[in-house]
């Protein structure tokens, strides 16, 4: 397995190997970049195929989260760990506490979050041995609810403020009223953003793999239900995609009728050559690592202490971002993702 000679391995300033024969513990921990700051990203539990796939996964999620980091003006850096095993089988008190040792040996270059495979309370676990874990204190959120760590709150509020910076650039206008969302996926963040939206004024579509999430939107929101292969290509202003990655892809982007492409969701270019498609069809689309950035803002303000107006105003920040983001592509005739990727290498890079 190489490392250095990786296909992702892309300048990760550090990766660290653990191993643990009595907790049966096997992580990677990436250190992807740490101009700004410390590396933090979530902590991620999966049952990979192969060790090869697990170094692939925390080498490509750390870079994701340097430029996440960048892009919010956080003083952070971007790292992601893996733990190889099954969450429902190999995970114990005995592997957690051993993963926080970890981290502790690390002396602070990386700080955990909850991921896929883990959760607020494992992370509580292994922060009896470290200091080196986020997002696990009881706190007001943003919504002025007490909050247990869970960012999404954070996240669908910025996806909203990100959301109306790109409908105010293509549509020119920052009033929702009467605007029509396609919101494919209603669960934590999605649901959120559609309170947010519908709060605004919107007429909203929605679509889950979960009756219950779409029965409750319906009745609570008064969205419209529609069918899985209808939400990509309904005629509306905006698609906020908040379920899965590779969701704009050679399939779907020929069939999209919305020009603005507003959403929570990770990874939502299937390629990168697919930022490129969407600029060709006159589809605006907001680059998924900088509105969905809300919860990674929370997240840092989890450590640093934090009042939720202070949280609320570095998320609205958002909309600067995206602003700026879509000037440059405008001005050079360039696809979103990629100005935002050269925006990102802009803030981490050293001066
Ligand atoms: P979630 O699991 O709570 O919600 C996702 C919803 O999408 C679920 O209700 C699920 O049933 C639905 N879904 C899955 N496949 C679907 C499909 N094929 N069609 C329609 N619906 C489908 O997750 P979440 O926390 O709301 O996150 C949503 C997205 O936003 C994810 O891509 C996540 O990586 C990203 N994101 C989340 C946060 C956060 O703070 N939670 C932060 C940044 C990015």
């Amino acid at each position: 397995m190489s490392v250095f000679s990786h296909i992702e391995f892309d300048h990760h300033e550090q990766v660290n190997f653990f191993h643990d024969e009595a907790s049966g513990l096997k992580a990677i921990v990436a250190v992807h970049n740490s101009n700004r700051g410390p590396a933090l990203g979530g902590c991620r539990m999966w049952n990979y195929a192969s060790d090869e796939e697990a170094l692939t996964d925390a080498l490509r999620l750390s870079k994701g989260m340097t430029y996440k980091s960048a892009l919010a003006n956080l003083a952070l850096g971007g790292g992601k760990s893996v733990i190889i095993g099954n969450p429902r089988q190999h995970k114990t008190e005995a592997l957690l506490e051993m993963m926080g040792r970890c981290l502790e040996s690390m002396g602070g270059r990386y700080i955990a979050a909850e991921d896929s495979g883990t959760s607020v309370p494992d992370l509580k676990i292994m922060n009896r041995n470290t200091k080196f874990v986020a997002g696990i204190t009881e706190r007001p959120g943003i919504d002025g609810l007490l909050s247990n760590g869970d960012p999404s709150p954070a996240t669908a509020y910025g996806t909203f403020i990100g959301l109306k910076a790109t409908v105010k650039h293509r549509l020119g206008t920052d009033n929702l009223k009467g605007l029509s969302v396609a919101i494919q996926g209603v669960g934590n963040v999605g649901y959120r953003l559609a309170e947010h939206l519908r709060e605004a004024g919107a007429t909203l579509y929605v679509n889950d793999i979960h009756q219950e999430y779409v029965d409750k939107a319906v009745k609570q929101l008064g969205a419209i239900a529609v069918s899985s292969q209808e939400i990509l290509t309904l005629d509306v202003d905006v698609l906020a995609p908040c379920a899965l990655g590779a969701i704009l892809n050679d399939d779907s982007i020929p069939n999209i009728k919305a020009s603005v492409i507003a959403g929570a969701s990770n990874n939502q270019l299937a390629a990168s050559r697919h930022d490129m498609m969407l600029k060709e069809r006159g589809i605006l689309y907001a680059p998924d690592f900088a509105i969905n950035a809300g919860g990674i803002i929370d997240i840092f303000y989890d450590r640093v202490g934090h009042t939720p107006q202070k949280v609320s105003q570095h998320i609205e920040t958002i909309a600067d971002t995206l602003d700026e983001i879509f000037r440059r592509s405008d001005a050079n005739n360039l696809p979103t993702g990629m100005v935002a990727n050269t925006l990102a290498e802009e803030r981490f890079q050293k001066r």
